[in-house]
């Protein structure tokens, strides 16, 4: 086959939702994967309901998701000549007409077609009159009246459709302005795109489209539907089951690869492997493995699949990702070797960015909050003295040498003089420094909170 050339083409008529996304998604990997193009295209034809604020947050979202596109971005209203320029190429060849009939008139043939036991359809009066362009005529496909269109479906399998039971569908309104089926195949014809990877709601348009492409003497792409994403509750993904919109998604701190790999997996396998590094997703990826049952979305597993890629990005990737979650916090950090010795303590611990800014918090702020109980269980009189040690220790030790031995080195130390167990030191000094009884590991803890700070903390408790 030639250079693959796939297509996302969103209505800007709100965000970008998680269900396009994962279409986007698959025609993204099956470009990057055979070394072909993505396109981009924004229909908004829908003036109405399309918004240039829709169209930006839809850019936000792909850019966030790393979802980077080769041509475009094409707007089809911007395309309108092209469209009229094909419309034409059909009439002339015989394959669309002008018709004049009112919209009342063809919901009177309807009426009187389901009266007599049949569908609902124009009637094709102006099929064979010639008509010419004139004021409120618009143009119909000459859909063949015998015969089946195929969508040879690479998901699916072939699924035939009757022609008798499609319409002499609108091409072209009365305004001139052209219909969808039309604008999505003169797009794709003209912009080369051969492989088109969409949602199954889009099924019932497909043997339209091949219809154009058949009038128009050109072949059409290969098509492969996939099944739409369900809720919990097995009714079609919507509102109801919770965050739609990717940027719900990226507020709650998942990463993107976390949705990536999260939403591949919901209608493509690649035998029982769960987790996919970004780089693994465009090596394996394969049109034969999109399944053709559909799968629900589990907030669960997104949420299991998130806390192991945090725990498969380095530190810095980390710790730069966390910086606007805990400005959220009115904190400022930066992307610093503290921070990420922080990052490093809490991977392990936390399912996404917000909990882990939640829990980072106590490393940064100036001035810690305590649990009220903590400190009436835990810092009694006779640990003072224990902790004062502790912080006179530390304070001695030279920056370099403040290293997890030395740490412990000082805690038996003062374990021994105290006749202490280690969690009645420990516990006493997390309490300290954090605030909480619950942290991560003591030792990980004051290292990445760093010498000065354990310090100057501890005395703080000892005023
Ligand atoms: N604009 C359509 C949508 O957002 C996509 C059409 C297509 O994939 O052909 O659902």
């Amino acid at each position: 086959m030639d250079t693959v050339i796939t297509r996302f083409p969103p209505s800007p008529t709100g965000y970008l939702h998680i269900g396009g996304a994962r279409t986007a998604l698959f025609n993204w990997l099956w470009a990057r994967k055979t070394g072909g193009k993505f396109v981009l295209r924004i229909e908004d034809t829908d003036t109405v309901r399309s918004t240039k604020a829709s169209v930006d947050a839809i850019f936000d979202s792909l850019h966030w998701l790393g979802i980077d596109w080769d041509e475009g971005p094409f707007f089809q209203t911007e395309r309108y000549p092209i469209y009229r320029e094909y419309i034409q190429r059909l009439v002339a060849s015989g394959h669309a007409y002008y018709c004049s009939c009112s919209p009342e008139e063809v919901d009177a043939m309807r009426e009187e077609a389901k009266a007599n036991g049949k569908r609902p359809m124009y009637n094709q009066r102006c099929r064979n009159l010639d008509l010419g362009p004139g004021e409120n005529r618009v143009v119909r496909l000459k859909v063949p009246n015998t015969g089946s269109t195929v969508v040879d479906d690479i998901v699916k399998g072939p699924t035939s459709f009757q022609n008798s039971e499609i319409d002499d569908f609108i091409i072209q309104r009365s305004d001139g302005s052209p219909t969808y089926n039309l604008a999505v195949v003169v797009d794709d014809l003209t912009m080369g795109i051969n492989t088109i990877l969409r949602g199954d709601d889009h099924l019932v348009n497909t043997p339209k489209q091949i219809l154009i492409y058949r009038g128009l003497g050109a072949e059409p792409p290969v098509f492969g539907h996939v099944p739409m994403v369900l809720g919990n509750d097995k009714a079609r993904l919507s509102k109801r089951h919770g965050a739609m919109s990717v940027g719900e998604y990226q507020k709650m701190g998942i990463l993107p690869d976390a949705i990536l790999n999260y939403l591949v997996r919901l209608g493509w396998s690649h035998g029982d492997q769960e987790f996919f590094t970004r780089k693994e997703l465009i090596e394996k990826f394969s049109l034969e493995h999109l399944g053709r049952s559909p799968s629900m979305f589990d907030m669960d597993k997104l949420l299991a699949l998130n806390a192991k890629h945090i725990q498969a990005k380095s530190n810095a990737e980390i710790a730069e990702a966390l910086i606007p979650f805990v400005a959220e916090k009115g904190i400022t950090i930066e992307n610093t070797a503290a921070v990420q010795l922080a990052v490093e303590s809490l991977k392990p611990r936390c399912k996404t960015l917000v909990e882990m800014a939640e829990a980072a918090r106590f490393y940064f702020v100036d001035t810690l909050t305590f649990d009220e109980k903590a400190v009436a269980k835990f810092l009694k009189p006779e640990i003072m003295q224990p902790l004062c040690e502790c912080a006179d220790t530390m304070e001695a030790l030279a920056l370099d040498a403040f290293t997890e031995p030395a740490l412990e080195e000082i805690f038996k130390q003062v374990m021994a003089r105290h006749d202490l167990k280690f969690g009645k030191l420990a516990q006493p000094l997390r309490v300290a420094l954090t605030g909480k009884t619950v942290s991560p590991g003591i030792f990980e803890m004051i290292l990445a909170l760093g010498r000065d700070k354990t310090v100057s903390r501890i005395r703080a408790v000892l005023k």
